[in-house]
């Protein structure tokens, strides 16, 4: 199969759909992969790279467009890219239709077959292809806190993990999934006191089982919440209920019993934000601040680390890709229930039903 990786032009994105590691793989399955010209700079990957791993490099995305038999990115295709895609082309990308009735419009319209990461399924019933942004994220939170902690930039003046003599930062981490462990571990491995709210008693006993007596594990009823936030002087916001929009755990008249020069890093953002007070930020602006607390709201954190997340991205859905390759969209998703859920347009239909019933298609 002739697979095309254009360069993403979404605004301050820097991600790539394939890195020279996949193309190899993919290569060596008889595959021919053309990449556009400079796609990799961003991660620091050449086309000296690309080369190297057995691609052909392309001088514009209009070529690939043009003749890939399937299109592998990493965002949704922006409006000069759908317009190139085509009858019985295959895109493999994110997509977030629901709230996207434009880009929705453009690939019913297109005829292309449009697999999205953010709806494949595993077994367990997560997301394989969205997990690795999340564990990205959850990374991330401690270090942002961290850096919005210190004095210049708004925050307490504390050192996360303290120092012999000094008591650590109080770490709160709503909601105890992907990202919340994940940011837990990092706090944790800072120095930080760090205690992990869910509702999930499931999902505690787990976390209590993987960090033992490092971390806390506290039933997230309103009033532990609530005392544990005021308490603390970083909170993660990290919970997430499918489908919704994230539930506000802190209200506006709460946030000033917080400690003046605390820390929101509220990840669920791109849900809305569990903090009433919450409001998405971009990664050239992060924070800002309201009654002393220090909020940082970057809707997509893992951008800031481009070469991690590609990285990260690409081992999540190297395995689907060559499934595609090698047997075509239809068998592959035949033979993969799980493949099959990321099928979101076709020949014109929307096929995913929560896309089809938010926008109105027929399904
Ligand atoms: P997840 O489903 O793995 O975990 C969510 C957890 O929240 C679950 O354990 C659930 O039991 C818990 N929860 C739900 N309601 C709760 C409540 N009221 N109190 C306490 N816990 C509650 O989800 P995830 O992958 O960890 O994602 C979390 C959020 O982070 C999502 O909104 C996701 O979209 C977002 N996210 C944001 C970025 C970003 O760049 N800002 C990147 C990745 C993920």
């Amino acid at each position: 199969m002739l697979i095309g990786v254009p360069k993403e032009i979404k605004n301050h994105e820097y991600r790539v759909g394939l890195t020279p590691v996949s193309v190899r793989e993919i290569t060596t399955h008889g595959h021919k992969v053309i990449i556009e010209t400079g796609a990799g700079d961003g991660i620091g990957c050449s086309d000296a790279d690309y080369i190297a791993a057995g691609a052909e490099i392309i001088g514009t995305a209009s070529e690939i467009f043009a003749t890939a038999e399937m299109v592998v990115k990493v965002k949704e295709p922006q409006k000069v890219e759908y317009e190139q895609l085509r009858d019985g082309q295959l895109l493999f990308t994110y997509l977030h239709l629901a709230p996207d009735a434009d880009q929705t419009a453009g690939l019913v319209k297109s005829g292309v077959t449009a697999i999205a990461y953010e709806t494949v399924t595993d077994r367990n019933g997560g997301l394989p292809l969205l997990a690795p942004m999340s564990e990205v994220a959850g990374r991330m939170a401690p270090q942002v806190g961290a850096a919005a902690l210190q004095k210049a930039n708004g925050g307490r003046g504390m050192l996360l993990g303290g120092v012999p003599g000094v008591a650590p930062a109080k770490v709160v981490v709503i909601g105890g999934g992907v990202v919340g462990t994940n940011a837990a571990r990092i706090a944790a491995g800072m120095g930080a006191d760090v205690t992990i709210l869910d509702r999930n008693i499931k999902r505690l006993t787990y976390l209590d089982d993987l960090f033992g007596p490092r971390i806390k594990t506290q039933y997230a009823t309103i009033d532990d919440t609530e005392a544990l936030v005021y308490e603390a002087d970083m909170v993660v916001g990290a919970v997430l209920i499918p489908g919704a929009a994230a539930p506000k755990l802190i209200h506006r008249d709460q946030l000033s019993k917080m400690k003046p020069g605390s820390v929101i890093v509220d990840v669920a953002i791109d849900q809305g934000g569990c903090f009433e007070t919450s409001k998405a930020t971009t990664h050239a602006d992060p924070t800002y601040i309201v009654d002393d607390v220090v909020h940082y709201c970057v809707a997509n954190m893992p951008g800031a680390v481009a070469r991690t997340s590609t990285f990260a991205l690409n081992n999540a859905t190297l395995p689907f890709t060559l499934a595609l390759a090698n047997k075509g969209w239809k068998k592959a998703c035949q033979d993969d229930p799980h493949l099959a859920a990321g099928l979101n347009v076709h020949a014109g239909q929307v096929t995913y039903q929560a896309v089809a019933d938010a926008l109105g298609y027929k399904h």
